[in-house]
């Protein structure tokens, strides 16, 4: 079978590029230039004409996705920016939600093989601010981001800016999906994933050009950007290579069709990755953060989300935050030393 990948050169894409051509899928990805996809066609170059690229130079146009459906069997939708570098909420709302829909609709005129679509969505578009720790499930929605953001407009924080444009777009892919649904010949899956770490595979050209998630990492542990307040923040996390595996499991397994799947391996405190990173010999790298060691020992994950659903259809399995935060830091050092 034949699976199309938007924003295929991003961080979480080439994962899922990757798991899918190891299980045999032929992938078609999108990139928005040619330069962009040449690292991917030298990473993918064993799996020969197994993998393509094509161009789809912006997402937020009519049809934008009309060619690149044609003759496949599955889509993978991630392509949505995950930056905080934003002044108007519009710079990612747009792109996010005409991305969104702008792919179901090319899936809906010319995609005639595709039998589902996959699309990335984030616990952002689940969680909302609470006074202590607390619980999410599937039945929750980030309602909290998106009225803040039309409250406030430009003054919202760029955070919360990127909460609303994933809920937004999240909420018109199943208002396309449940209108549609009775003529389309596929169905949607929605995975939801926290904070995504683990090494990266996509082109990285310095360690300031990381992907957001993975700047974070690398800021906290090796430059030690954070400070007590920010270490002490906790969430929930996931490896970028189980998420690869996801995206494959959720193409795969009749009964996620039509559900939203939250993905997480469990919670993490920042200063927590710290001291992970500190017990790791040799040091993969000198001078690591250090903060105040064990500080978040005895205090509650802020955030937990429900999993059951993810154990029950896609099965998957976790890597541990040992194995995330060894291999995330051996790539930084294999940066470092190229
Ligand atoms: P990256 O920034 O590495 O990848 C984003 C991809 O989307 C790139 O291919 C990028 O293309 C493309 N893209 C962004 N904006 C646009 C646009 N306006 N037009 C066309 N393409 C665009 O981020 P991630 O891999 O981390 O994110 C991928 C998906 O995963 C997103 O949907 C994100 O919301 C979601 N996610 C990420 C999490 C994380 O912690 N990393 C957590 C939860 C969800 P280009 O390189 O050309 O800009």
């Amino acid at each position: 079978a034949k699976v199309l990948v938007s924003g295929a050169n991003g961080y979480i894409a080439a994962w899922v590029v990757r798991s899918l051509l190891e299980k045999g899928y032929a992938v078609r990805g999108t990139v928005r230039s040619a330069s962009k996809g040449a690292h991917l066609q030298s990473l993918f170059a064993s799996h020969g004409d197994k993998f393509e690229v094509v161009i789809v130079d912006d997402i937020t146009k009519d049809g934008a996705f009309d060619e690149a459906v044609k003759g496949v069997d599955l889509v993978e939708h991630t392509a949505s920016p995950f930056h905080f570098k934003v002044k108007q909420p519009e710079e990612l709302i747009v792109p996010a939600v005409h991305g969104t829909v702008g792919i179901l609709e090319s899936v809906k005129k010319y995609g005639t093989s595709v039998k589902r679509v996959v699309i990335t969505g984030s616990t952002a578009s689940v969680l909302r601010p609470a006074d202590g720790p607390i619980t999410f499930s599937e039945a929750d929605w980030n309602e909290s981001a998106i009225a803040e953001v039309k409250e406030k407009g430009s003054a919202a924080l760029p955070m919360i800016i990127y909460r609303a444009s994933k809920t937004l777009a999240e909420k018109s892919a199943w208002e396309f999906y449940e209108k549609h649904k009775a003529s389309v010949g596929w169905d949607l899956v929605v995975l939801n994933p926290p904070f995504v770490f683990g090494p990266p595979i996509h082109e990285v050209r310095a360690l300031t050009e990381l992907n957001t998630s993975m700047q974070d990492m690398y800021d906290t542990t090796v430059l030690g950007k954070r400070d007590a307040a920010g270490l002490a923040f906790g969430s929930a996390w996931i490896d970028v290579r189980d998420l690869g595996s996801a995206h494959v499991l959720a193409a795969e397994k009749a009964a996620a069709g039509g559900e939203r799947i939250i993905v997480s391996a469990g919670g993490f405190f920042w200063q927590e990755i710290v001291d992970v990173a500190n017990s790791i010999t040799p040091a993969p790298l000198p001078g690591l953060a250090v903060g105040t060691p064990g500080s978040w020992k005895d205090t509650p994950r802020p955030i937990t989300f429900v999993t059951d659903k993810a154990d029950r259809i896609l099965g998957l399995k976790y890597r541990s935050l040992e194995t995330m935060v060894q291999d995330s830091l051996d790539e930084f050092a294999a940066f470092k030393n190229t």
